[in-house]
């Protein structure tokens, strides 16, 4: 298992629902995981590791190892969080992108396939946000937010149409 960079194109596909719960989805979740913080990072999604589902992990704000299965989000509050943002497939690039919620309600699945929700706010916050584009297809270095200028100089130097 290996971080894709942009413009892989696997960082542009949108990843299907997961349907199939048991051992073997979660030593996927459990690589993706250890991945993510021997490359220190606090969010990956599968796509990024080239897997089509919808699914992510990160790292919570207890140092929590936590793993998200089919995620949306809920409910989001309407304040900004204006946080720079990173990501491991595009090392060393940050962008602040003023969708960005300071607080959000996810549900999401376990890895036993059961249901749950929780409140996530600041970083935490702005990381569920970009793991679920991730897994939409959509590159932040890509957001409709960010100046037309600035977006065709990301678009360059990632090598993205
Ligand atoms: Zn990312």
């Amino acid at each position: 298992m290996e971080i894709l960079k942009f413009p892989h194109p696997s960082l542009f596909t949108i990843c299907k629902e997961v349907s199939v719960f048991g051992e073997e989805l979660n030593i996927l979740l459990e690589s993706m995981f250890e991945l993510m913080t021997k490359s220190n990072g606090i969010g990956l999604a599968a796509n990024q590791v080239g897997l089509h589902y919808r699914m992510f992990t990160m790292q919570g704000p207890e140092d929590e190892k936590l793993f998200f299965i089919n995620p949306r989000i809920i409910s989001r509050s309407s304040g900004a969080a204006n946080i720079r943002e990173g990501c491991l497939s595009a090392p060393g690039e940050f962008v602040v992108l003023p969708e960005r919620s300071t607080s959000v309600e996810v549900e999401f699945q376990n890895e036993k396939g059961e249901y749950q929700k929780r409140i996530f706010s600041g970083i935490f916050a702005v990381c569920v946000q970009h793991e679920i584009d991730h897994l939409d297809g959509k590159s932040h270095l890509q957001s409709k937010s960010l100046s037309r200028q600035i977006r065709r100089k990301l678009a360059k130097k990632w090598h993205m149409k």
